[in-house]
């Protein structure tokens, strides 16, 4: 088994390849899918190009962090201050519809707001994650503290509405923005006949594409990278159906992964808490997510970890297997890779 951890929006992607898994001929053998916040994001170029704006690059720092509307960029002691409202030009066009702050359909999602800094705030949804995370506190792989929701739940808010008034907006001037939340039936229905031209159409072109790579991990004809100059189809339309922004079933989804209470703000939970490392891994935060992995993969829980690291900042996707290779991953990287292809 393996665990991955990823944005919401590829959580989502991950979620419907699940659940068409037959269907789409993949098994992504995942024993565990941490979520993390995410407001908004930027592709590396961006990211690079918002550094240039202020004289920078990304190698020229050690780390990076987002708090309080401003990207922080650490270098020694020295920290460069850019204001997020600057960055708003470069964020992508496919965040700016997308309404899931709190990563919903994860097993444990786990951001920074709401937490003490050096604290992670985690909310476990899953039984699965649930078990995993209470056996790694017993174990003395982590301990929790008082979390405060409130934050939690302004931002989850205002990101959703403001997705909401965007999404509104596109159609107004006549854009196609499919991404409802559907059932498996109703899916199957509007996605028959639907080829690799017609996910170009009706979200690339649309601005709604998150570069995900569910596409491109049901279809070996398709890579993200080359969008839209593709021209070999096979038109059995497996891109169309795997990609979460042509619809996702995102109740029925939810119906069969928690038994928990549904918050309206950050959806289901069995549980949220602050906690952090306490086996001296430094993560982003409170190093929640890489002392998980490590706890699941000591105890044999997982092989393998499908990560997101990077090369000077720009994001590369590794399968690690050992507790090195996990803990070298860990931080956060602005930016954003194309996850899915590397679960087949
Ligand atoms: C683009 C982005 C935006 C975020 N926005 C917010 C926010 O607005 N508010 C908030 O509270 N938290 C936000 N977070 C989450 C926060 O930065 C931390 O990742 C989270 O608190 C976990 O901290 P930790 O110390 O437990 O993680 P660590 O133990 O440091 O582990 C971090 C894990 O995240 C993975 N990772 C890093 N970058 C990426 C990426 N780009 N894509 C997929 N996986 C990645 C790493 O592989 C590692 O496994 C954001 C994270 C990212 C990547
Ligand atoms: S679509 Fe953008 S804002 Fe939404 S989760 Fe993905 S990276 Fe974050
Ligand atoms: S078109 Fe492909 S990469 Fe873009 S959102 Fe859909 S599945 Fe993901």
């Amino acid at each position: 088994m393996r665990a991955v951890v990823g944005l919401p929006c590829q959580i989502e992607a991950i979620r419907k390849v699940e659940t068409f898994k037959k269907r789409l001929n993949v098994d992504t053998k995942l024993g565990l899918v941490i979520g993390l916040f995410c407001r908004e994001n930027w592709m590396f170029t961006c990211f690079k190009a918002l550094l240039e704006d202020f004289g920078e690059r990304p190698e020229n720092f050690d780390r990076f962090d987002i708090k309080k509307g401003k990207l922080l960029c650490y270098r020694g002691e020295e920290v460069l201050e850019i204001p997020l409202k600057y960055g708003k030009p470069y964020v992508r066009i496919g965040c700016r519809i997308c309404p899931d702050f709190s990563a919903e359909l994860a097993d444990v999602s786990v951001g920074s707001v709401g937490s003490e800094r050096g604290w992670s705030t985690v909310i476990i949804r899953s039984e699965r994650g649930m078990e995993i995370f209470t056996n790694a506190v017993r174990d003395g792989y982590l301990e929790v503290g008082e979390v405060n929701l409130k934050p939690l739940r302004k931002l989850c808010r205002d990101k959703r509405e403001s997705a909401l008034r965007e999404i509104e907006e596109r159609r107004k001037r006549g854009l196609k923005v499919l991404y409802e939340d559907l059932s498996v039936e109703e899916i199957l229905k509007r996605s028959e006949g639907k080829v690799f031209k017609d996910l170009l159409d009706e979200v690339v072109e649309q601005g709604a594409c998150t570069s995900c790579g569910a596409c491109e991990l049901v279809c070996d004809f398709v890579k993200v990278d080359s969008f839209p100059s593709i021209k070999t189809c096979q038109m059995r339309g497996l891109c169309y159906l795997a990609c979460p922004r042509t619809s996702l079933p995102k109740s029925e989804i939810e119906r069969s992964l928690f038994k928990g209470k549904r918050d309206e703000d950050f959806g289901y939970y069995l549980s949220v808490v602050s906690a952090r490392s306490k086996i001296g891994i430094r993560g982003q935060d409170g190093g929640v997510v890489t002392t998980l992995l490590v706890y699941a993969l000591e105890k044999g829980i997982i092989d393998s970890a499908v990560l997101v690291s990077h090369e000077n900042w720009r994001p590369i996707v590794k399968e690690c297997k050992s507790r090195s290779e996990i803990i070298s991953s860990s931080g956060s990287v602005y930016s954003y890779a194309t996850l899915l292809p590397h679960l087949g």
